[in-house]
């Protein structure tokens, strides 16, 4: 059985201030929610204030939004996986559609990004997902295995059985359109079974699926039936304390 994961993505959003009071209510709220990994993923600036809160809640734990490949280096503007395990963060989301679009990131820059992420022991959250014309194109096997094969090149499969995936269809990030239960299922089987092609079918097993773009506390129960469904990367809906407890809690 695997152990769903769900985490907030808060992307450029939340100060100091602002995590503090969402934590004060947040916490509260999931103290007794130990079946399911939380993770809260604040912008970098917050990362180090979330960290030291999270570090006194053994269930939930802090990740970063990106980092940079390489350990250090005249990289103005950039952070290494070693500055974000320094604080003690767990996780990193690798690769998010935002990223991809917006800041030129590749499926090699995301390679390279989840290969340094494993060497300083963070979990990587790597993320993928087809375009709206793609899908219409009927090419979201193919932009799949695409992004699959190129992302996780040269991972064996005992680290790859610790990172995450996250499919998060474009189309369906922050429009409030969020993929049918039975659409997400489908691109999580086919991710499953991609992934049995490139290490195994054990380890393909292991891997945790999230399924993100507009989850809401009231689409959530459904997503998380399906089968391949093993938690949730949550963008919008995670800057409420409340919605994301709720959709934590009918996930567990
Ligand atoms: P929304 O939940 O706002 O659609 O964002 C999803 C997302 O991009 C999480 O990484």
């Amino acid at each position: 059985m695997r152990k769903k994961i769900i985490a907030a993505n808060w992307k450029m959003n939340q100060t100091i201030a602002d995590a503090a009071s969402y934590l004060d209510s947040f916490l509260l709220e999931v103290a007794d929610e130990k079946r399911i990994d939380i993770v809260i993923v604040p912008p970098f600036t917050a990362l180090a204030y979330v960290s030291e809160r999270l570090s006194k809640v053994q269930h939930v734990k802090s990740g970063a939004q990106n980092m940079h490949w390489e350990k250090n280096g005249a990289f103005t503007g950039e952070i290494s996986a070693g500055m974000i395990r320094e604080l003690f963060a767990r996780y990193v989301v690798l690769g998010h559609s935002e990223r991809r679009t917006l800041f030129g990131e590749t499926d090699e820059i995301v390679n390279k990004k989840t290969k340094a992420a494993i060497a300083a022991t963070l979990t990587p959250i790597v993320c993928i997902g087809e375009t709206l014309a793609e899908r219409d194109a009927g090419q979201v096997e193919q932009v799949l295995h695409t992004q699959l094969t190129g992302s996780l090149a040269g991972i064996p499969a005992k680290e790859l059985a610790d990172v995450v995936l996250a499919y998060e269809p474009v189309w369906a990030i922050g429009t409030g359109r969020t993929a049918t239960p039975e659409q997400a299922q489908e691109a999580h089987a086919y991710i499953r079974k991609v992934l049995a092609e490139i290490s195994d079918a054990a380890t393909a097993e292991k891997v945790r699926i999230q399924y993100g773009g507009s989850v809401k506390p009231g689409n959530t129960g459904a997503l998380m039936g399906q089968p391949d469904i093993d938690g949730a990367l949550v963008g919008g809906a995670s800057l409420v304390a409340r919605d994301f407890a709720e959709i934590v809690k009918i996930s567990a």
